[in-house]
């Protein structure tokens, strides 16, 4: 293994699943839902099996009907118009599209200022693309963990050729606020930056929380790539459908590394995913309710089971302080977890280089059955 990645591992996903497995928990840890998305999207993609549409290479890009679709997703969510020909991508999952966007717009040597803690694909694929990585911390403050405005300009330099960031955010459920995002997008104008917004759960946001793309900001739509992903909105996280949109330079950029990563993405997948795409508007605010239902019942769990509870603007996750617990090791915490009390959860720290300051933290995932969710409830009591 080279010295850009040997400092990785095993991803803590991989490593957090497989302890679930062999010691019978309920996994809480990696973020993929015990139930499949609608029986309608999975009928699409059997015809499109059937009728032989994309079981040869598909269209480098991706097929029209889902290029068009994403397009037609984003005008009539965020009123963003995309070019289907020129300015939507088709990509193995949103993984592929984070990996692909590195390697495409990053040099050796250049600085990529993400958030942390940061889901942990970007810091391996910053490595593989050469850079450097320049985490900005978010700091607890009030139940949620907010963007510090002044450490975020600290840490651009004249190296800095990229923002990375992610909202609503995994791991700590953060939605950026309108502010938050209006000051990432003056800087990204004033310093010249590309942005990579991952926003693979745009339609995972609660209360009074709202996803706003940072595409839509003035002067980003011509900087910006952003990323969505089948697997989050209509939870099919095994057909790895993904895709950006961003101006034609940019999207031509990623398609250059793409080419070489995966060439094209899974054909008759990228059929169902065009009609799910264009779901009624019934489908998204199902799917929201659901998840918020299912975030109040397990927020309601962590916290009779004594942990300190941050608050889930958006995403599947919430984000845990195990102080009040009287722990302090995340790491400690989560590899004992499914020995006194059957349950997996991730350690926080792991998405860190500040390791000291993600210590305390612990995140649990809630796109689980609603008795699923109790049980892990039920059993977390144990720890009080
Ligand atoms: N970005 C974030 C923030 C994620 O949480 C995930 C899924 N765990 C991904 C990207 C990867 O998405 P996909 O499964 O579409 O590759
Ligand atoms: N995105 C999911 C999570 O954060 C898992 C994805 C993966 O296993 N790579 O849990």
């Amino acid at each position: 293994l080279n010295r850009r990645l040997a400092e990785f591992g095993t991803t803590i996903f991989a490593e957090m699943s497989a302890l679930a497995l062999s010691t019978g928990s309920i996994n809480l840890g990696q973020g993929f839902p015990d139930t499949d998305g609608p029986e309608e999207v999975r009928e699409a993609a059997v015809r499109a099996l059937r009728d032989g549409r994309g079981n040869q290479y598909p269209p480098g890009p991706g097929v029209p009907e889902l290029r068009t679709a994403i397009a037609a997703h984003q005008e009539h969510h965020y009123g963003l118009s995309w070019d289907p020909d020129t300015e939507v991508l088709v990509t193995a999952g949103a993984t592929e599209a984070i990996a692909a966007a590195l390697l495409a717009l990053v040099e050796p040597g250049d600085e990529v200022v993400a958030l942390e803690p940061y889901y942990d694909s970007y810091a391996a694929c910053i490595a593989m693309a050469g850079g450097t990585r320049v985490p900005v911390t978010l700091r607890p403050d009030d139940g949620r963990f907010r963007l510090d405005l002044d450490e975020l300009r600290a840490a651009v330099t004249d190296r800095t050729r990229l923002l990375l960031i992610n909202t609503p955010h995994n791991p700590t459920g953060t939605v950026l606020t309108r502010e938050e995002l209006t000051a990432v997008a003056e800087l990204a104008v004033e310093r010249d930056l590309l942005v990579v917004t991952d926003e693979v759960y745009e339609h995972l946001v609660f209360d009074e929380a709202e996803h706003l793309p940072l595409a839509t900001f003035p002067g980003m739509r011509e900087r910006t790539v952003t990323i969505g992903s089948a697997g989050k909105t209509f939870s099919f996280t095994g057909w790895k459908v993904g895709w950006i949109t961003a101006a034609p330079g940019l999207v031509s950029a990623v398609r250059s590394a793409k080419q070489f990563l995966t060439y094209v993405s899974s054909g008759p997948f990228q059929y169902a995913v065009a009609e799910a795409l264009a779901l009624p508007e019934s489908y998204f605010t199902a799917f929201r309710e659901d998840m918020r239902a299912k975030r109040d019942l397990l927020a309601t769990g962590l916290k009779d089971a004594g942990f300190e509870v941050f608050r889930t603007a958006g995403t599947y996750f919430i984000t845990t302080d195990i102080r009040p617990l009287g722990e302090t090791d995340g790491f400690a915490f989560c590899r004992a977890l499914p020995e006194r009390a059957g349950v997996v959860a991730i350690p926080n720290a792991v998405f860190y280089d500040h390791r000291e300051a993600g210590a305390p933290f612990v995140r649990f995932a809630f796109c689980k059955r609603t008795e699923v969710l109790e049980e892990a409830a039920q059993r977390l009591k144990t720890l009080a």
